[in-house]
């Protein structure tokens, strides 16, 4: 006897566009899957006719804090909104960045025990390694909490950390954090940007636009991609040489796409990741100052080539970088507008509408690079990121043909807004199941989920 079984579907299985199958589920795993309409009792059955089953999105790329803190999370119910956003687009599992100068451990219980008190999906959680206690305790880190993945900010140099209450690093701080990393089986994440050009850059788009009335060109002028490319080919290099794995957070350039796919030619170990805002808007887009990203939107020639790396295959991870400040923080122009916007709940139906509709990327492909690719990647592969027999049972359904407008009163996550607000998005969810529980049910959010989320003790590359 299964627990459910989710019949008459398309299944995206892995390698494959979408396959006519059933599906076993028992005590939360994928129990077998089976010829359409093979006989087999279950207690429940999903009708999932004229409806395509992906493996559950896994963003490895958001910010989870509180109000406008995106440090960590203080309640229950920040995680509780920003898992809403989530499960309504398509995401079983998320990780987000802790940013914080404290030793992790000191309030790892805390943050745990906040997280899985609201959450409706399954987390893990990156840290961002910014001094030298936090440093030295990396190998616990893996080995103790199951944080196989660490970021750094390179970009923080000369003060420029103290925006998030961080002190700076420098290149030999980056060049011991690849050894450790690579020591460990862990994943080095950089925030690449080579600050000290941008600088210069910003102080002249500045002068040259006080008032900051060209909006997001002068934010885009003021921090290029070649600054960001600069910064890729560097990591790249120090990735290279200390055999640290490398994962490349929002690359939102063409020049910063080209610079990784070149340190992969030049044999490093490297995941490219970019994120929906930096395929689907850019610097001419019409949203004003609460289009504010770090990196900048860009211009449309960037996002082409970057809907080319989906294609080609040369693209391997999709994040969303999701921000949960409100829309007040994006005011007082856009030299003083803080970057960031909300990304969870567009996830899967805006690769569906611009992704497979309009520019004809397969379902397979999405699969990869929203489940698989960063499963892969953050030590996850065990359990989840492909639909398969004893991995979660974690699905997005998804009805490939429906159309809603996204609209900002639709929307979960604390920051209330989306910069996607009057788009027309063909291809929406249906269903979000996290280990074979509903998360989210006919398009709504089903309450019960709240505190089903579980902390996820990720694995390193190597023991
Ligand atoms: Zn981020």
């Amino acid at each position: 006897m299964f627990d459910l079984l989710i019949r008459g579907g398309t299944v995206v299985l892995p390698g494959t566009d979408g396959v006519a199958a059933d599906i076993a589920v028992r005590e939360g795993r994928i129990a077998a899957i089976l010829a359409p309409g093979e006989a087999a009792p279950a207690h429940e059955t999903l009708d999932a006719q004229g409806l395509h089953v992906l493996p559950g999105a896994i963003d490895a790329h958001l910010h989870l804090g509180s109000g406008k803190d995106i440090s960590r999370p203080r309640l229950p119910a920040d995680a509780a909104a920003e898992t809403a956003a989530a499960a309504a687009g398509g995401v079983t599992t998320f990780i987000p960045y802790w940013l914080g100068a404290e030793p992790f451990e000191t309030a790892f219980d805390e943050v745990r025990a906040v997280t899985e008190a609201g959450a409706r999906i399954d987390f893990g959680y990156h840290f961002i390694i910014s001094t030298e206690a936090q440093l030295a305790a990396l190998p616990r880190y893996v080995r103790d909490y199951g944080v196989p993945s660490f970021k750094l900010f390179m970009n923080n140099r000369g003060g420029e950390g103290k925006r998030l209450g961080l002190p700076d690093i420098d290149d030999g701080f980056l060049l011991r954090l690849c050894e450790a990393v690579a020591a460990h089986g862990a994943l080095l994440c950089p925030h690449p940007e080579n600050i000290e050009a941008a600088w210069i850059l910003r102080d002249r788009a500045m002068a040259a636009d006080p008032e900051g009335k060209g909006g997001l060109a002068s934010w885009n002028a003021s921090r290029p991609g070649w600054v960001e490319a600069e910064a890729v080919q560097r990591v790249g290099l120090f990735s290279r040489v200390t055999g640290a794995r490398l994962y490349v957070v929002h690359i939102s350039s063409q020049a910063a796409y080209e610079a990784a796919v070149q340190a992969r030619a030049l044999g490093t170990d490297i995941t490219i990741e970019t994120c929906p805002h930096y395929l689907t808007l850019d610097e001419t887009s019409s949203i004003g100052d609460v289009g504010k990203i770090n990196p900048p939107l860009r211009a449309a020639s960037d996002s082409a080539a970057l809907w080319q790396g989906l294609l080609d295959g040369g693209m391997d991870t999709i994040g969303t970088d999701h921000v949960h400040r409100d829309i007040s923080a994006k005011q007082g122009g856009i030299w003083q507008a803080s970057p960031g916007c909300p990304g969870l709940q567009s996830l899967l139906p805006l690769l569906l509408s611009e992704g497979h509709h309009k520019r004809g990327l397969r379902l397979g492909r999405i699969a990869a690079l929203c489940a698989e690719n960063p499963a892969r990647a953050m030590g996850l592969a065990a359990r989840k990121g492909r639909i398969a027999p004893g991995l979660d049972a974690d699905f997005a359904v998804v009805d490939l043909n429906a159309e809603a407008v996204v609209r900002r009163q639709d929307q979960h996550s604390a920051a209330g807004y989306s910069l996607h607000e009057g788009w027309s998005l063909r291809g929406q969810v249906r269903h979000t199941l996290v280990r074979g529980r509903f998360a989210l049910r006919e398009g709504a959010l089903v309450p019960a989920a709240v505190g089903t989320g579980r902390y996820l003790h990720r694995q390193p590359a190597i023991a």
